[in-house]
């Protein structure tokens, strides 16, 4: 094909996008959240709503845009530098044009870290039959944005970059959610919320084709994305807000320490293209892969008092905090924060270890330099602590009784409490999923 016809043809499909985000946004009052992992195809949808709302007149921007980067605070240290250097220009370039654009980060809650469960709880490294992080790490931070927004507005529409073509798996997970003819779908947990996929069938050539024969409108660096992608393999971690938008796991965007994978052949491409500094994090995942199903490294009761591979032992608890604390000191990043060690000092103490067990395995790896502070924050708070106390003692899930009991919150003040048995049936369905 000439050179002349791809770009008639890419020029074709763009204007198309865009006239249809035009009229979407035009069609109601539902703010708009748009989930951004920095990766290509959430970075070609920001900059197709940036176009669009420049093409609009000031009148016809009527209602705000939210774009939200979810940190799982387990992210690559260099794509999390690389995200965040993203939204502050998305956030400027946005309020110079004077777009409705409202830029935020979300994280996940102190007792659904990652260190938290692993090192704290002794949750054993997540895999394909027990994936305690994404809902934990990905999925809450998300909800609790939009059921925010939602209370405040009404209703919102969650836009989302996810495509066919990305992988076969989450092609059928779209499809199986689809409704014909309908631009939003309501999503499955969320009540007042709907999702919309405006680039949901671009290939991942027009993606690229977008993004590099087009400029971004927020002067952010396309070309180093891309660069990013050439140098890592793998399919893209998309921003997932439930179980119909298909987790992550084997993705370049995923968390470093990601075991949901065999091998991280993300990481391992771009250790073999040079990138030296992820080499003793892909060897700490490694690690952690290695032992979570060896019996050594697991006690023999599971948490609620049954007989089988239970929680990572005490030992195995302390040697991953200090291989961590010595892979933070080595590669010079914050890998694990302050009000996570506080949080796991108390767990551990009330597992009955020395409450003072986290402070001496920070002094063996930093010796002098003062241990962060955590916030007065506890890892669960009194209530959920005894909610927890009573699931393991009657072998309950405790994510579905803490689900159940935010649904129950969340209704509490309504008169009409419409589609919350669903919601609730839902929930414990997918907690048996789970
Ligand atoms: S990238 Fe891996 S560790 Fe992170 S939330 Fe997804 S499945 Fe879990």
């Amino acid at each position: 094909m000439a050179v002349g016809d791809v770009r008639r043809k890419t020029s074709n499909f763009i204007d198309d996008i865009t006239e249809e985000l035009k009229i979407a946004y035009m069609e109601d009052a539902r703010p708009w959240v748009i989930g951004f992992s920095g990766g290509k195809d959430s970075t070609a949808l920001a900059q197709f709503v940036f176009y669009m709302l420049m093409d609009l007149s000031k009148k016809s921007r009527h209602k705000k845009v939210f774009i939200i980067a979810s940190d799982t605070l387990v992210e690559m240290p260099s794509i999390e530098d690389r995200i965040k250097k993203e939204i502050a220009l998305m956030q400027t370039a946005a309020y110079e044009k004077g777009l409705p654009i409202e830029v935020y980060g979300v994280s996940p809650v102190l007792h659904d870290r990652f260190w938290v469960n692993l090192i704290g709880k002794g949750y054993p490294s997540p895999n394909t039959r027990f994936r305690w992080c994404t809902e934990r790490l990905k999925i809450n931070p998300t909800s609790r944005f939009v059921r925010e927004k939602v209370s405040q507005f009404g209703a919102v529409a969650i836009v989302l970059g996810s495509r066919i073509s990305e992988s076969s798996t989450r092609a059928q997970v779209m499809e199986a959610y689809r409704i014909e003819g309908q631009r939003f779908r309501p999503h499955r947990d969320l009540t007042k919320a709907w999702v919309y996929m405006p680039i949901q069938n671009l290939s991942t050539e027009q993606v690229w084709d977008y993004l590099l024969t087009v400029d971004n409108p927020w002067g952010g660096d396309n070309e180093g994305l891309a660069m990013l992608y050439r140098m890592a393999s793998g399919g893209e971690c998309p921003m997932v807000i439930d179980e119909s938008t298909q987790p992550c796991g084997n993705s370049r965007f995923g968390c470093w320490c990601c075991t949901v994978v065999d091998r991280d052949k993300s990481m391992e491409s771009l250790v073999a293209s040079g990138e030296e500094k992820f080499r003793p994090l892909l060897e700490f995942r490694d690690h952690l892969r290695r032992i979570r199903d060896e019996d050594w490294a697991r006690m023999n009761t599971r948490k609620n008092g049954t007989a089988g591979k239970g929680p990572f032992t005490h030992a195995i608890r302390h040697d991953l905090l200090k291989r961590l604390l010595q892979l933070q000191k080595e590669v010079d990043e914050i890998l694990i924060q302050g009000d996570e060690l506080a949080a796991i000092t108390e767990m551990w103490a009330i597992e009955g270890q020395p409450v003072d067990m986290v402070e001496r395995i920070w002094r063996h790896v930093f010796e002098e330099e003062p241990m962060p502070e955590g916030k007065e924050n506890p890892a669960l708070s009194k209530e959920e602590q005894l909610l927890e106390d009573i699931c393991m003692e009657h072998n309950i899930p405790f994510e579905m009784m803490r689900r159940l009991r935010d649904l129950e919150e969340e209704y509490g003040s309504l008169r009409r409490r419409h589609g919350l048995p669903d919601l609730m049936r839902e929930a414990v369905k997918s907690s048996i999923r789970e």
